[in-house]
């Protein structure tokens, strides 16, 4: 029971019990009133980092903001709670400017009137992978605890919908809650709903029908505030499960000086509601659990709110950024330091500074690049750095794994969980080519001299001078390494002698040489130097090496080829390219070109690669079609050239003119003009794959369009399959929408899609859409995959697709991506069995280490061995190695981790059980464990 005295009611004072207000008499409690909609106000600011505005405008008015918050807290009881936006970045960006206000935010968050986390930052759930939104979870409860805890509540006000996985990934964390605005679906007719993630994982979801600002600028005026109430419970009073949740704030606002007042006094006005400043929390640990609705899977329905599904694919480049970044870390760094690097050596605090780049650009007008044009650089100058920093890092492992082998020589690396093969580049001492390869190019040698006994004489100081800008090692290039050096002296001068050589050698003394000479040269600054080059001959080839340990490494062997493949290229026609084919093939699947179209057929079905270029009258949230618009989908001429012929490699490279129109007039609201285009698109297929790769390259030339590929699907099909976090997502071929935003089917995959019987793994390509669809019999023919989106406002109003705006009406350039380069990288498999593996063939590939041998390491060998599941993540915490996996199928697996044993932990780290080599993981289940080295 809870008593609140709280006011006067009719000249009477009043007292709530249990939401009844009961009117206090000369006698005591008087009876029960009518039962009271009670109205739970939350205070807060929706703060989007950089938006609009770049980060460090938007953080001059965080500052204000905050430090007026203080105050108000501090001196203000009434002004009891306050929601900073659930995500710690706030905090942190606020503390680097005001660090002498730290005790203060820390005692208010530990006398719950501050709410923090428990994200770092809001972020988009489509664009960035599973572990960058667990990593933000993670980090920003971390934070969070540092000020006596993040807010219990997985808050997620603005996300442009949100993923199937989401409850499992807020269970894990041990989140009951949490706050959706946009994506929820019309059959959603409550404030509150259970929501299940593919696994079954189930969080109660509190729906905010028209947003997280329903309660923004309260009124100074008491019955102003009634009047609103009331009008909003008029608007949503059907889907109230009982009392209001009125969020008193919205985008960058400030906290309302007058609220505490303005509540009292409403409170002593009326006796309609019950008003009350509260927290999200301690609204949802009361709000009722009986009789919800149910939704299992994403929310991405626009049928009361923006989905703004167009975010997927405006700028391009950052969405690939962030693939690159995200793989570099996740899939290369940390795997290679967590498994090659003594635990000791972990680079933490690296890793934490690219990590904290990534997790930034995940919020969501960060990564959905609906943001300025000052914005977006900066967004990929992280991306890059968390890319550096990853890639530098990897790159460090690999050299201590390769110095950790005991056999000498070139050395395969696989960076997946799963034993494979693949082609990699490698080089062969001799002139013959080794059975099973491919010669490729000749390069020069070392210091551009050509290969063999080559002997050039300097005079001293010029030596000297080369001397100072040698690297320290012993690597001259990717493939070259310093063997010996000799140097001998006599009256005609001094002679030294090079030897170049294709491995790592660690018993050359260079330094003392180095030293050796300036010794030599500063005596004799006057003699002729003569270098003798001694550079046996080698040859750069390509080889397939089979086998594979996932997790490890095996010796660079040509493996024998079963399926080499081979070119065929029927005549070129008469004027300019014409007719005739080129088939690229190796037994398991055939490509053939079409020299007149341009496209492709794989195993016979024909028309892959055509692009199609249409106008683009929308903004950086949304497509929209022009009034008038025009597509072009055939070019004026085509060239096609073969440039790799087997038998580890084949290369088509297609060279296409096109004349795409060059923006959409305003006033006429058509494709005007015209600007011719020349896209090189190459095809590839490799020896024992059925894998083709495509890369496809130009300069766009025009503004206001779309350019997608469209993909035959070899069976007509109602549904798409789309990989997003942590789950295969399946799509119809509809999209729900209303007036205000059009229900259209382009939908986001993260690393490949789907539709019948084709599957394409891509490179950050997150925008597919299934076309062709027969009146007929219902059914998809086609996929059309985005490659550009140009358009030149943040937000446009009178859209045909979107008629209101969804931010500010400003003209962005950068997101015309005009004049500027785009390379667009897929690969498509016709009936594939496993689309994960897919795409790290595709995209994550083996890698060539030179070991020096004298090590421990066995070779082949694996630094582990797992099955059973698809592994998300393998790094160390407290010293231990940690292994996130995930199940993406609807059948309980086991995950076998060889003779490993240790603990599974949640998100936060606690401990959940023990395993002794192998566990059992639910259907679509995701898991995380501990183990010590072994
Ligand atoms: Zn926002």
């Amino acid at each position: 029971m809870r008593g609140i005295i709280d006011g006067r009611l009719g000249g009477q004072l009043s007292v709530i019990e249990d939401g009844v207000r009961m009117a206090i008499g000369d006698d005591g409690i008087s009876a029960a009133q009518k039962v009271q909609r009670h109205v739970s106000i939350v205070p807060h600011t929706h703060w989007d980092r950089e938006w609009y505005e770049p980060f460090q405008t938007f953080r001059l008015r965080l500052v204000h903001l905050i430090d007026g918050l203080l105050d108000l807290l501090e001196n203000d009881p009434s002004y009891s709670r306050f929601l900073l936006d659930g995500q710690m970045a706030a905090v942190d960006d606020y503390l680097e400017i005001r660090p002498e206000n730290e005790e203060r935010i820390r005692a208010l968050a530990a006398a719950g009137r501050l709410s923090m986390g428990p994200w770092y930052i809001l972020m988009d759930e489509f664009l960035i992978s599973g572990e960058t939104i667990i990593r933000d979870l993670q980090t920003g409860m971390r934070r969070g605890a540092a000020f006596g805890g993040a807010m219990e509540v997985g808050y997620l006000p603005d996300m442009f919908g949100h993923i199937a996985q989401m409850p499992q990934i807020l269970k894990l964390a041990g989140l009951d809650h949490t706050v959706v605005w946009r994506g929820v679906p019309s059959v959603v007719d409550k404030t509150g709903f259970w929501w299940e993630a593919p696994d079954g994982s189930t969080v109660r979801a509190e729906y905010l029908p028209t947003g997280y600002g329903n309660g923004a600028a309260i009124p100074d005026d008491a019955k102003e505030l009634v009047r609103r109430i009331g009008d909003h419970e008029a608007e949503i009073g059907e889907f109230l499960v009982d009392g209001l949740l009125f969020m008193n704030g919205t985008d960058h606002q400030e906290p309302q000086r007058w609220l505490g007042r303005v509540v009292a006094e409403a409170n002593a006005i009326q006796d309609d509601y019950v008003l009350e400043v509260t927290s999200l929390a301690d609204y949802l640990a009361t709000t009722p659990t009986d009789g919800l609705p149910r939704w299992q899977g994403e929310l991405r329905s626009g049928a009361r709110a923006n989905v703004l599904m167009g975010v997927a694919s405006n700028r391009v480049d950052v969405k690939r950024h962030a693939a690159v970044a995200e793989r570099a870390l996740e899939r290369r760094a940390e795997p290679y330091c967590a498994l090659y690097l003594p635990a000791d050596r972990w680079p933490r605090t690296l890793l934490d500074v690219a990590w904290k780049e990534v997790v930034r650009n995940a919020a969501h007008d960060s990564v959905c690049a609906c943001s300025v044009d000052e914005v977006v650089d900066a967004v990929n100058t992280r991306y890059a750095e968390a890319r550096r920093i990853g890639d530098g890092l990897a790159d460090q492992a690999l050299l201590a794994l390769a110095r950790s082998l005991a056999d000498a020589g070139p050395t395969v690396v696989n960076p997946s969980a799963r034993s494979r093969g693949g082609v990699v580049e490698m080089v062969v001492a001799g002139d013959d080519l080794p059975p099973d390869t491919q010669a490729l190019p000749e390069e020069p040698g070392a210091f551009g001299i050509p290969r063999g006994l080559g002997a050039l004489t300097l005079d001293a100081n010029t030596v000297k001078t080369v001397l100072g800008m040698l690297p320290a090692g012993s690597q001259i290039d990717a493939h070259t390494w310093i063997q010996g050096v000799q140097v001998e002296e006599d009256e005609t001068g001094i002679e030294i002698t090079i030897a170049f050589g294709s491995e790592e050698r660690f018993d050359v003394p260079l330094a003392s040489i180095k030293q050796d000479l300036y010794t030599r040269l500063g005596a004799r600054p006057d003699s002729a130097v003569r270098i003798r080059i001694d550079q046996p001959p080698i040859r750069r080839v390509l080889a397939r090496v089979s086998d594979v340990p996932g997790f490890g490494w095996r010796s660079c062997t040509p493996a024998p080829l079963a399926h080499p493949v081979n070119v065929t290229a029927g005549e070129g026609g008469g004027d300019g390219g014409g007719a005739g084919s080129v088939e690229l093939g190796n037994g398991l699947v055939s490509v053939t070109i079409d020299r007149s179209s341009g496209t492709f057929a794989i195993d016979g079905v024909a028309g892959f690669g055509k692009l199609v270029d249409g106008g683009d009258h929308g903004d950086s949230y949304n497509y929209s079609p022009p009034l008038r618009d025009r597509l072009v989908d055939a070019p004026d001429s085509v060239a096609v050239v073969v440039t790799d012929s087997g038998p580890v490699r084949a290369c088509a490279e297609i060279t296409a003119v096109y004349s795409w129109p060059e923006y959409v007039d305003g006033v006429t609201r058509a494709r005007t003009g015209e600007k011719t285009v020349e896209v090189t698109t190459t095809v590839e297929l490799r020896a024992e794959e059925r894998m083709v790769r495509v890369v496809t390259r130009f300069v766009n030339p025009s503004r206001d369009h779309r350019l997608r590929v469209h993909l035959p699907l070899p069976r007509p099909t109602t549904y798409s399959e789309a990989e997003c976090a942590f789950a295969v997502v399946r799509r119809g071929l509809e999209a729900e929408g209303r007036q205000d935003e059009f229900g259209l089917p382009t939908f986001p995959s993260r690393r490949f899609v789907s539709a019948g019987g084709l599957t394409v793994a891509h490179e950050g390509l997150l925008e597919y859409e299934l076309v062709d669809i027969d009146a007929g019999d219902g059914r998809a023919r086609t996929l059309a995959l985005t490659l550009l989106r140009s358009t030149g406002m943040l937000s446009r109003l009178g859209m045909a697709y979107r008629p209101l705006p969804a931010g500010p009406l400003t003209p962005v350039s950068g997101l015309q991506l005009q004049g500027r380069p785009v390379e667009a990288r897929y690969a498509l498999v016709v009936g594939c069995d496993d689309p994960y593996a897919m795409g790290d063939d595709a995209f994550l590939p083996l890698e060539l280490v030179h070991a020096p041998g004298g090590g421990g390491r066995a070779t082949p060998g694996s630094a582990l061995d797992i099955d059973g599941a698809e592994v998300s993540a393998v790094r160390r915490e407290a010293g231990l190695l940690e292994v996130r996996v995930f199940n993406p199928t609807d059948r309980t697996t086991t995950v076998r981790v060889g003779s490993r044993s240790g603990w599974l932990v949640d998100l936060r780290g606690r401990t959940q059980g023990r395993f002794d080599g192998s566990f059992e993981l639910r259907p679509f289940g995701i898991a995380t464990f501990r183990s010590g080295d072994h």
